[in-house]
C-alpha cells in the first residue's frame, strides 16, 4: 500500500497536434465508426418520457456502465466532461417504466420468443411474481408470501444445497457486503459474483505474484508512461472513455501498443467526442500491433524474457532492472531456467509472433523508464488465465514496472461494481478484509458475531452443475438465488445451463428486468423479486472503479417502481425470516451503518464511513500500491512465477475460436452490427487467407463446429491472426465446452478448437461427418 495520494484531474492541452490524426477528412466521413451525436439523440429520445430524471441521474450519480468510473459528468484523470455511450445507452434501465400488466400476463412461451433484448425493452419488473410447475404464465404475488417460500424452503435445506449469486451491475458495495455477511449467516459459501467469469484470475494472479487483487495503478499513470501495452483488452470499445486518457496520453509521447489475434479497429483509431481535434480528424492510437495467437500470451511472454535473457548474456544490465530485483523480487533464477529451456521454434509457433517482432517488443520495454500493463478478458477467460496475468507480472517485475508514477499492472474491469464484488466477500474464496483463512476468518467473526462456515464453497460453474447431482447428495443444488445476471447468455453451453437451472427446485431471480433465464422453468417455483437501481437505493451507494476510487452516489429524487426493494434491505429481510431467534445479529437500518461496518471488517476501505454526499469519494491503497517496489507479501518481495506453456490442442486444419464483444454492454446487446467494423452479430470474423484455403467467399454461409454444438453465420473477413476466428459473444458459446475452469481461480475456458467449413458442403455431408471421419478430431478437446 502506498503513501502518495492520488494527485488529481489534469488539463489536456488546448493546442492541436495534426500528428496524430487519424484521418484529415473531417469527422471520418466515409470511414466505418460509431457516429456519436446521432447515438446520443437516440438514447435522449428513447428517454424522452423521463429526461429530467434521466439528467439528474447522469450530473449526480456515479455511472453504473463500466469500472472505469466516474461520479456525474467528472472524473479524477482529466479534467473536462466525462460521457460514453455505454453509459447513456444502459441509461434506459434506470428510466423506464415497469412493464405494462398486458406484457406479464401473457403466455410464458410467448415471452420465450422474446430475445433478452426484447425482453429488457419490455420495462422494469413492477410487484413480485411467481411461476410453478404446469403454470403457463406469472402471477403476481406479495412480498411477504415470496419471501416466506424462501425463508421456507431455505430452513429445510442443507446450508450446502443452497447458493447465492449477485452479477456487478450497477450492484454497491453496501449490498454485497451484505450479501456476503449474509450467506455466512445463513451458513453457507456458496456465493459467487460476476467476476468469476471475467476477472478472478487477476486477482488470483497479482496475489500471488505483488500480494494485491486490484490495479496497482491508475489511468493518469497512463499519461506520460513511455508504454502503454493493452493485451487482450479493447479498451476503447468496453471502457469507451479510456480513449480520451489514451489521447492524452500520446500528447506526451506514450506508445501504444495492442497486443490481441485481432486487429480491433477501435484500437486503431477513434473519433473522441470530447476532444474537438479527436472528434473532427480522429486520433491514431495503438502505435504497434502484435497479432498474437488466441491462447499464445505465454509464449509470446517468454519470448520477450527470453530475449532479455538473451540480451543480459550479452550486455548485462542492458535488459533487466537489477537494482529492482535485487531489493524487491523473489526466484529470478527458476524463472531464467524455465525461460530458457523453451526454443525459438516452440515459442514463435504456439505465440504466432516471430522472434524478430518478439525482439522489437523485448527492446521498446527495455529501453523504457516506465510501462503500464492493461490487460482484460483476452488474458484472463483462459484455462491458465491466472497464469497468463502470472507472466504480466513477471514483466513489470523484471523491469521495475511497479509502485511509481507512470508504471503498474492494471486489470481493466468490465462492469461497474465487479472491483467491489470481491473486496466486500460476495465470493468463495473470500470474506472482507482478506481471505477464508483461521485468522481472516477468526477477525470477521469477531465483528459479526456468528460462526462462518468452514467448508469451501462453489464457484458459480459448480453450484451450477451441482443441480445435476442426485438427490440425497449433500451438495444437489436445490435453491438458488440470483441477483441479475443470465447464465444462458453467459455460461458456456447453453443447452446444459438450461438443463441445470430447470433441475433446481426454487430459483429466485433478483433483477430489474427480465431475461431469457427468468423464463425457464424450476421444479417448483421460479420467484422474480423487483431490486431498486443504484439510484433509487435509500442512503444512497458506493462502488469501486478499477483504479480503486471508491465513489458515493446518492440516491436521487426520481420516479419510482413502488414495489421494488433496496437489495440489502431484501437480504437481512431473509436472514431474519430464516434464523428468526438470531435476527439481532443481522440487522442494518440504514446504508450509512453497513459502511461503518465495512470500514471495520474491510480495514483498506476505511474511509468508507464518510462517503455522505454526491461527489464524495477516496481510494483505497493510495495512488500506487506496491509503492516503491515494497509488495505486501510475507516477505515484502513480489514474486517471479514459473509456469508451462500450455499446449493448444488443436489440430492441423482446426482453428482456435475466441468470442468479441460488439456493440453491447456486457451481455446486453445494444446493436446488431459493430460500428467499428460493421460486422453483423452471427458474421464470423476470420482471416481472408484462411478462408480461400477453405474455398470460402466474403458473406459466405458457414459452420462452426466441434463436439460442443454448431454455429452457423456468414464469413467476415478481418484481419485476424490466421488459424484463429472470432465470433461475437454471447452467441459464440454454444461451441465452448462447460465444465472446463482454469485451476486457481475457476473462470470458464472461453477458448476451444473449432471446425469451420462452407454451410453447403457441411450439410451435404452431415450425415457421415460424426460417424465417419470426424470423431478422432472432435475428441482431441479437454473435458
Ligand atoms: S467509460 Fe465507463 S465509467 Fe466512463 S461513462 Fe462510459 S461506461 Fe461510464
Amino acid at each position: 500500500m502506498g503513501e502518495t495520494k492520488h494527485s488529481g484531474p489534469v488539463k489536456l492541452p488546448l493546442k492541436p497536434e495534426p500528428k496524430l490524426w487519424a484521418s484529415k477528412v473531417p469527422f471520418g466521413l466515409g470511414k466505418v465508426k460509431p457516429h456519436h451525436i446521432r447515438d446520443m439523440l437516440k438514447v435522449a429520445w428513447d428517454n424522452k418520457d423521463n429526461l429530467p430524471y434521466a439528467k439528474r441521474i447522469l450530473t449526480q450519480g456515479v455511472c453504473d456502465g463500466c469500472a472505469l468510473g466516474v461520479s456525474g459528468l467528472r472524473d479524477q484523470t482529466l479534467r473536462g466532461v466525462h460521457l460514453c455511450t455505454t453509459r447513456l445507452n444502459v441509461l434506459r434501465l434506470n428510466t423506464m417504466p415497469e412493464i405494462k400488466e398486458a406484457d406479464l400476463r401473457r403466455d410464458i412461451e410467448d415471452l420465450r420468443k422474446l430475445s433478452s433484448t426484447e425482453l429488457r425493452k419490455l420495462g422494469r419488473i413492477p410487484y413480485p411474481l411467481i411461476r410453478e410447475p404446469g403454470e403457463g404464465r406469472f402471477r403476481r404475488i406479495t412480498w411477504d408470501n415470496a419471501m416466506e417460500k424462501i425463508a421456507d424452503k431455505m430452513k429445510r435445506l442443507n446450508p450446502k444445497r443452497f447458493a447465492f449469486y449477485t452479477t456487478s451491475r450497477g450492484i454497491t458495495n453496501e449490498v454485497y457486503y451484505t450479501l456476503g455477511k449474509v450467506a455466512r449467516f445463513l451458513g453457507t459459501n456458496n456465493i459467487d459474483n460476476a467476476s468469476r467469469i471475467c476477472h478472478s484470475p487477476s486477482k488470483t494472479a497479482l496475489n500471488r505474484s505483488v500480494g494485491v487483487g486490484a490495479s496497482t495503478c491508475n489511468y493518469k499513470d497512463w499519461i506520460g508512461t513511455d508504454v502503454l501495452l493493452f493485451w487482450g483488452s479493447v479498451a476503447a470499445n468496453n471502457q469507451p472513455v479510456s480513449t480520451k486518457y489514451m489521447y492524452a496520453a500520446k500528447r506526451k509521447g506514450t506508445k501504444i501498443i495492442m497486443i490481441n489475434p485481432y486487429h480491433e479497429p477501435a484500437m486503431d483509431e477513434y473519433w473522441v467526442p470530447s476532444i474537438p481535434e479527436s472528434a473532427l480528424f480522429g486520433t491514431k492510437l495503438a502505435d504497434d500491433v502484435y497479432q498474437v495467437n488466441i491462447g499464445g500470451d505465454i509464449a509470446f511472454m517468454h519470448g520477450i524474457m527470453k530475449h532479455w535473457f538473451e540480451m543480459e548474456l550479452e550486455n548485462p544490465g542492458s535488459a533487466l532492472n537489477h537494482t529492482f530485483i535485487k531489493e524487491h523480487v523473489n526466484g529470478l533464477e527458476d524463472l531464467q531456467e524455465k525461460v530458457m529451456q523453451y526454443n525459438w521454434e516452440q515459442l514463435e509457433s504456439t505465440s504466432g509472433i516471430s522472434k524478430e517482432r518478439m525482439l522489437e517488443l523485448a527492446r521498446l520495454l527495455a529501453n523504457s523508464e516506465s510501462a503500464v500493463f492493461v490487460w482484460s478478458m483476452g488474458l484472463t477467460q483462459h484455462r491458465f488465465g491466472t497464469d497468463n496475468i502470472s507472466q504480466v507480472a513477471n514483466l513489470a517485475l523484471l523491469r521495475g514496472f511497479l509502485g511509481r508514477e507512470h508504471c503498474g499492472l492494471m486489470p481493466i474491469r468490465g462492469h461497474s461494481g465487479v472491483q467491489g464484488s470481491g473486496e466486500m466477500g460476495a465470493d468463495p474464496f473470500v470474506l472482507p478484509g482478506g481471505g477464508m483463512d483461521s485468522e481472516n476468518r477468526q477477525r470477521v467473526e469477531n465483528i459479526w458475531d456468528f460462526e462462518i462456515p468452514k467448508w469451501q464453497g462453489d464457484i458459480v460453474g459448480v453450484s451450477l452443475e451441482n443441480a445435476l447431482l442426485p438427490d440425497e447428495h449433500e451438495r444437489k443444488l436445490s435453491l438458488y438465488y440470483l441477483s441479475g445476471g443470465n447464465f444462458l447468455e453467459t455460461m458456456p453451453n447453453p443447452d446444459f445451463v438450461q438443463h441445470c437451472l430447470e433441475n433446481i427446485d426454487l430459483r429466485v431471480h433478483q433483477d430489474i428486468i427480465l431475461n431469457s433465464s427468468t423464463l425457464v422453468d424450476a421444479k417448483e417455483a421460479v420467484i422474480v423479486l423487483p431490486a431498486m437501481t443504484r439510484y433509487e437505493q435509500i442512503g444512497g451507494g458506493t462502488s469501486t472503479s478499477t483504479e480503486r476510487m471508491v465513489y458515493f452516489s446518492p440516491e436521487i429524487k426520481g420516479p419510482r417502481i413502488e414495489e421494488a426493494r433496496c437489495e440489502w434491505e431484501i437480504y437481512i429481510d431473509l436472514a431474519q425470516r430464516v434464523k428468526p431467534d438470531e435476527s439481532d445479529k443481522i440487522r442494518f437500518e440504514h446504508a450509512q451503518e453497513i459502511r461503518d461496518e465495512i470500514a471495520l471488517a474491510a480495514p483498506n476501505y476505511n474511509g468508507i464511513q464518510h462517503l455522505k454526499i454526491r461527489g464524495d469519494l477516496f481510494q483505497w491503497g493510495g495512488a500506487w500500491l506496491c509503492e516503491d517496489g515494497v509488495c505486501p507479501t510475507a516477505d515484502g518481495k513480489g514474486n517471479l512465477i514459473t509456469v508451462e506453456i500450455p499446449e493448444l490442442r488443436k489440430t492441423e486444419g482446426q482453428f482456435y475460436v475466441t468470442t468479441r464483444r460488439g456493440k453491447q454492454f456486457n451481455s446486453m446487446i445494444y446493436d446488431e452490427r459493430d460500428p467499428f467494423n460493421a460486422a453483423d452479430r452471427d458474421d464470423v470474423l476470420m482471416n481472408e487467407e484462411d478462408a480461400q484455403e477453405l474455398g470460402i467467399a466474403e458473406g459466405n454461409p458457414i459452420v462452426v463446429y466441434n463436439q460442443y454444438g454448431m454455429y452457423k453465420g456468414l464469413a467476415k473477413f478481418v484481419p485476424v491472426r490466421k488459424g484463429n476466428i472470432e465470433l461475437h459473444w454471447p452467441e459464440g458459446n454454444v461451441v465452448i465446452p462447460q465444465g472446463v475452469y482454469e485451476d486457481f481461480a475457476g473462470i470458464p475456458e472461453y477458448n476451444t478448437a473449432v471446425i469451420v467449413e462452407k454451410a453447403d458442403s457441411f450439410y451435404a455431408q452431415k450425415d457421415t461427418k460424426y460417424a465417419e471421419k470426424r470423431v478422432e478430431e472432435l475428441e482431441l478437446e479437454p473435458s
